[in-house]
């Protein structure tokens, strides 16, 4: 009796088990199925069968229908709001409710170059600002400014964008709303508006001083006039003519240097035999007082015919350059103007033995209002801006500028003028 009870209590665990293992296969189909959104076929749940197998089966089956309907109908869509976004000129950049990244145009890849295949991303892991995200949920909350600037700061580059920020539908309502930005990249404009601050701010520095000094003076003069001596007198007026020079000197340079940088500097363009314009200038120098206690030596390749220049700037640039030399080495140092042909241009070199320019300063040199020794320049008279002067009329002619020193043993600066024919 009991071996028959055990054999039949076995045959029915046997056949349970197969059943269940049975079962978990088919569940595990089934989840397959969903996570590929691949539909079933009936025989591909061979041990489960049933009515509700059946069922189960065919609402699997509706369910990834409508999943695929649904994913075929968002990226239909979002194809067409690529096609229509893609091609403007401002950048777009879409991000769904939890800041996943649904389409980013050309655009912005332009203005984020970094940020590539960007697309499905956590918009956290592509643009690195708190500022950005905190505008991100303002805009979610709907407390956002119309219009926001924010500067993005990598590495090696900032980039300052002007966005504006949006909440729009989404193409799966339940799922919230979507976000959208426009961008426009304003660096440039900033740049701008900070090199405009600088110089504004270095213009009224450079012009309180001489004006403090010749106000002083004037009403040390008007109060008591009665009462100085003749030799005091003189030399207050002595210093409020050097003053007032400096300040003539200081508007002379800034409006060369507007109208250099203006859109039509007014060049006068005329072809010139280098070597004789420049032999002449040297010439001029040496006669200067200033000049008595250099040596001045001028050299020319004798192959330099004539360029096509304008005189008068290519004159200034070397009478600023002739005026460093003079005014910025000793008494007895020996200055060099060199010409030189160099395949498709003529090379001047204004050289000094000179106590040279530090290497720190040598990439700012031809900055507006950049000295190395400001106490020294002004004291002689400098306004800081002769080199930027020298670096635009060089440019405007298609020429190129630099300048090569060394601490204590002197500078040497050169130019290119194009031979043009
Ligand atoms: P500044 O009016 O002060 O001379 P520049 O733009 O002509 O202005 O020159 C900028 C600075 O470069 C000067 O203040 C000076 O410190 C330095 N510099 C220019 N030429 C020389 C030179 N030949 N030797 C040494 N320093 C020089």
């Amino acid at each position: 009796m009991y071996p028959f009870v055990t054999v039949l209590l076995l045959l029915v665990l046997g056949v349970l088990s197969v059943k269940l293992w049975n079962h978990r296969q088919a569940l595990r189909r089934l989840h397959r199925a969903i996570f590929s959104r691949q539909p079933l076929l009936r025989e591909d749940l061979p041990g489960a069968s049933g009515r509700e197998w059946d069922e189960l089966c065919d609402q699997t089956n509706e369910l990834i229908h409508e999943v695929n309907r649904l994913h075929q109908q968002r990226t239909g869509q979002l194809a067409q709001l690529e096609a229509t976004l893609g091609s403007l000129q401002e950048a777009v950049l879409i991000v769904d409710s939890s800041n996943f990244i649904l389409l980013a145009n050309k655009a912005l890849q332009e203005i984020f170059p970094r940020a590539l295949n960007i697309l499905g991303q956590r918009l956290e892991l592509v643009l690195h600002s708190v500022e950005f995200l905190n505008y991100v949920d303002a805009v979610r909350k709907n407390q956002a400014s119309p219009q926001h600037e924010i500067e993005f700061v990598e590495a090696d580059r900032t980039t300052w964008v002007e966005l504006t920020g949006a909440t729009i539908p989404s193409l799966d309502a339940a799922r919230g709303s979507w976000v959208l930005f426009v961008l426009h990249d304003i660096t440039k404009q900033k740049k701008l508006e900070l090199v405009r601050k600088e110089f504004v701010a270095n213009v009224s520095h450079e012009l309180r001083t001489p004006l403090s000094v010749i106000k002083g003076y004037v009403e040390t003069l008007v109060d008591g006039h009665r009462e100085i001596q003749i030799d005091d007198r003189e030399r207050f007026l002595k210093t409020i003519q050097r003053h007032t020079d400096r300040l003539n000197s200081l508007l002379e340079d800034l409006l060369t240097l507007s109208r250099l940088e203006s859109i039509n500097p007014g060049l006068k363009h005329e072809a010139v035999l280098l070597v004789d314009l420049v032999k002449g200038i040297v010439d001029d120098y040496r006669s200067r007082p200033g000049a008595a206690d250099h040596r001045l030596n001028f050299e020319a390749e004798p192959a330099i015919g004539s360029v096509l220049i304008d005189p008068l700037k290519v004159t200034q640039v070397l009478g600023n350059l002739l005026d460093n030399a003079l005014k910025y080495t000793p008494k007895g140092s020996r200055l060099e103007v060199l010409l030189s042909l160099r395949s498709s241009d003529v090379e001047v070199c204004v050289r000094d033995d000179g106590p040279g320019i530090p290497a720190e300063d040598l990439p700012h040199i031809f900055e507006r209002f950049y000295r190395v020794d400001k106490g020294r320049s002004r004291e002689k008279g400098g306004t800081g801006l002769g080199l930027s002067i020298v670096k635009h009329i060089v440019q405007l002619h298609g020429g190129r500028v630099w300048v090569e020193s060394v601490v204590g043993r002197g500078s040497a600066f050169y130019f290119t003028l194009p031979v043009r024919k």
